[in-house]
């Protein structure tokens, strides 16, 4: 069975066309220089609330029934997912109730209350604030839109994957940052529908890669999550995994993971090189290529998912000498 195919990832891209943005797909000289074949780089860094994680969210939305919209919507997030809910619920004018742990960042939390959605910090894990999620649901019947195991918002996540299809048939790797795997499921499942013999690589970090670790182990599996320059790629991939797991499991060519110098390195390029303010999340990509982790072979496709990054450990990044310690949490003086 396959639950989000490709027709449902069209479907997808006619329902969110005209909500979402279609994001540029950038060349890059010098990493097109360092790989020595064309790379292009998907800067979904460029969409409303600063993540493509608007598509997902926004094909979620429309797809709810009356009744639900209604009701309202509730929903944990590390902060660009709750973002992207709010966003996309004020858009159609229903309440958004957004629970988070302690571990987000306060830049994130803020956004989320500016675009009007209720905040609740519950905790310091996703696991946590999915517990208030749950309890949400039964006590006061608010319909929960989960932040990648859902299958409408698999399939906005893939209109990513039709977009590069459409404009460089000629691709033939793709590079995902991969966290719960909504955005490397259906951007992978869009990809290979229309160039089958294309790669898709999926790029997480070291510190607490829950979908590596549970790949590895054949089944969905529990990782301490820690800080890191890429704070969402943080959390897990849930126990009771429908989606996500089976699809990256059968979708992705590899995956590889990366250190926090790697991950600093590829924010000091995208700001440097590109001229281009990405999170660590939305750098891996970029990181993995200079880090010469990747066999790039022909024309290659960076999705850089994301740019909302604190200002502050941005510039201290940026600033910081190549190969300089910089911690997730504090900034190096
Ligand atoms: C959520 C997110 C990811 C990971 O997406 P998954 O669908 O959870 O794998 C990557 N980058 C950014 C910026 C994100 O917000």
């Amino acid at each position: 069975m396959i639950a989000v195919g490709p027709d449902r990832i069209a479907e997808a891209q006619a329902r969110i066309a005209g909500r979402v943005r279609r994001t540029p797909l950038a060349p890059s000289p010098s990493l097109s220089a360092r790989a020595g074949a064309p790379v292009l780089l998907k800067l979904e860094s460029h969409q409303a609330t600063g993540s493509f994680k608007l598509r997902g969210a926004t094909n979620a939305v429309l797809s709810l029934s009356q009744e639900a919209r209604q009701r309202g919507l509730v929903t944990a997030s590390t902060g660009n997912h709750g973002r992207a809910l709010a966003h996309a619920a004020k858009a159609e004018g229903v309440r958004a109730v957004i629970c988070m742990s302690a571990l987000v960042p306060a830049n994130k939390v803020e956004a989320v209350r500016a675009l009007g959605a209720e905040v609740r910090i519950v905790g310091r894990s996703q696991d946590d604030a999915q517990e208030e999620v749950e309890r949400l649901v039964r006590e006061a019947g608010l319909t929960a839109v989960p932040p990648f195991d859902h299958a409408e918002v698999i399939a906005g996540q893939g209109t990513i994957g039709l977009e590069i299809a459409e404009a460089r048939p000629d691709a033939e790797l793709v590079l995902v940052p991969l966290s719960g795997g909504g955005l490397a499921a259906g951007t992978a499942m869009a990809v290979k529908s229309r160039l089958p013999r294309a790669r898709v690589i999926g790029v997480s970090m070291e510190r607490g890669a829950a979908m590596h670790e549970s790949l590895r182990a054949g089944r969905p599996v529990l990782v301490e999550e820690m800080e890191t320059l890429a704070d969402s790629l943080g959390g897990g991939i849930g126990l009771e995994n429908r989606y996500t797991f089976a699809m990256c499991r059968d979708l992705l060519d590899e995956i590889v993971l990366l250190s926090e110098e790697e991950i600093a390195g590829g924010i000091r390029h995208a700001f440097t090189a590109e001229g281009e303010i990405v999170e660590g999340a939305g750098a891996v990509g970029i990181a993995a290529l200079l880090a010469g982790k990747v066999e790039v072979k022909g024309p290659t496709v960076v999705v850089v998912s994301g740019r909302n990054i604190d200002e502050a450990l941005h510039g201290s990044i940026v600033n910081a000498a190549a190969g300089e310690a910089v911690s997730p949490g504090g900034y190096t003086p």
